[in-house]
């Protein structure tokens, strides 16, 4: 072979190489079409093993084009995978790309109770006079629970708590929040503006407006001063804030035996503004609680001194506030957690 015959081959060689690199359509056609020209068996490799059979003066001068074609093929074969790294990239990413504009899947979100949320409303009513929080324990003592709020073992009173007991001696479910008044007054000095809300029990028949397990909040302010006024003011107040500024509200006299005097507090009636409708016995009110001067028997029992100090305290049944806030006519609809009744409270 001459110089010229194989030059021309040469020359062919390259081409071919240089098309066969520029249409590898993917990594592995490209490392055959590299093996094909320049491995150990490939093309150009062979053609250029005969390099020796040539003149010795032509060896240097195919040598040098060898090298030429040898390095233009390599770069071609390098600039092809970096295009087909660069495409696969692109694809990957075309691949995993995120539609940021495709609207979100909802979250189902839980609602508070309709009780908690009253509690709440409650809570941040008298937060805003001051009352603070306090807890007391549902297994109550008799002696905390009746005698020291001037309810003795034999009172007639303790017909108004039906009450259910434990199986430790004297100890019983507790049947409302007031035994909490003597717990707060024990364990802090006035001034005291306590707010205590809980859970209590009675045994008692269950219709559409009593439970045997059922919540209240109790209120108690102790201080110099303290009026049957201030509670007046109060009550007041809250009635506005939970049921509309203007409602009307009044008070009459009631009974309890650890306050004196007691009040019961009404609110007009939610349903028929006052006029009289079925839901207030067409008397235009509806009560939601019951309060009064704290009897200073029970004052003493707090360990305050009742010559120096008084008091007011008021309790509210929590079921009774939601129904007449929600409109709900079945108190047992808030114990018996089915989702189709909870959820009209988002
Ligand atoms: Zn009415």
């Amino acid at each position: 072979m001459d110089l010229g015959t194989m030059t021309a081959q040469l020359e062919r060689l390259r081409s071919d190489a240089l098309d066969a690199v520029a249409t590898a359509a993917d990594p592995a056609a490209l490392d055959a079409a590299q093996l094909a020209f320049l491995g150990r068996k490939g093309a150009i490799t062979e053609l250029l093993r005969g390099i020796g059979r040539l003149p010795a003066e032509d060896r240097p001068r195919m040598g040098a084009v060898g090298n030429e074609v040898r390095e233009a093929v390599e770069a071609a074969v390098s600039e092809r995978s970096r295009d087909l790294r660069g495409a696969a990239l692109i694809a990957r990413l075309a691949a995993e790309a995120v539609d940021v504009t495709t609207p979100g899947r909802r979250i189902a979100r839980g609602t508070r109770h309709p009780i908690a949320e009253t509690i709440a409303a409650i809570d941040e009513v008298f937060g805003r006079f001051g009352f603070v929080v306090y807890e007391g324990p549902e297994v109550e003592d008799d002696v905390t629970n009746f005698q020291m709020l001037n309810i003795p073992a034999d009172h007639p009173a303790r017909d108004l708590w039906d009450t259910l007991y434990v199986d430790i001696p004297d100890h019983l479910l507790r049947t409302h929040t007031s035994p909490g008044q003597i717990r707060v007054m024990r364990e802090t000095r006035p001034p005291i503006r306590a707010l205590l809300p809980g859970r209590c029990f009675r045994y008692e028949a269950v219709d559409a407006s009593h439970g045997f397990e059922f919540f209240q909040v109790e209120g108690l302010m102790v201080d110099e001063g303290t009026s049957l006024a201030d509670l007046k003011g109060l009550l007041e107040e809250f009635g506005h804030a939970l049921f509309g500024v203007g409602r009307a509200t009044r008070f009459r006299p009631g009974y309890y035996p650890f306050t004196e005097p007691s009040v019961a507090f009404d609110v007009g009636c939610v349903v028929c503004d006052g006029s009289g409708c079925p839901a207030c016995g067409r008397t235009g009110w509806m009560t939601i609680l019951g309060a009064g001067m704290v009897h200073p028997v029970v004052l003493r029992n707090g360990g305050i001194d009742p010559e120096r100090y008084q008091g007011f305290a008021f309790g509210m049944g929590v079921e009774r506030i939601a129904m007449l806030r929600h409109g709900v006519h079945d108190l047992r609809l808030f114990m018996e957690n089915d989702l189709r009744f909870l959820e009209q409270f988002r």
